[in-house]
């Protein structure tokens, strides 16, 4: 089973799209529950974090801030 990470400020793609039609989400909180807004229409929900990470196809990582370490 793969481990889904992602912290707040990610931004995460989903499988399928929201009724808008984008299909990524800023990740806005992060516990049990994760708390998401949609990039396309603005809109916010609160979702089970094991939901969430069966529906994320990949996360892409907010740009670095300038306390952040190479990784890479
Ligand atoms: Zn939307």
């Amino acid at each position: 089973m793969q481990i889904v990470r992602f912290y707040v400020g990610d931004t995460l793609e989903m499988k399928k799209s929201h009724p808008c039609g984008d299909k990524h989400f800023e990740v806005l909180r992060v516990g049990a529950q994760v708390r998401v807004r949609c990039t396309g229409c603005g809109r916010d929900m609160v979702l089970d974090r094991i939901k969430l990470e069966r529906a994320i196809r990949r996360v892409h990582s907010a740009p670095a801030d300038d306390t952040a370490q190479s990784q890479e």
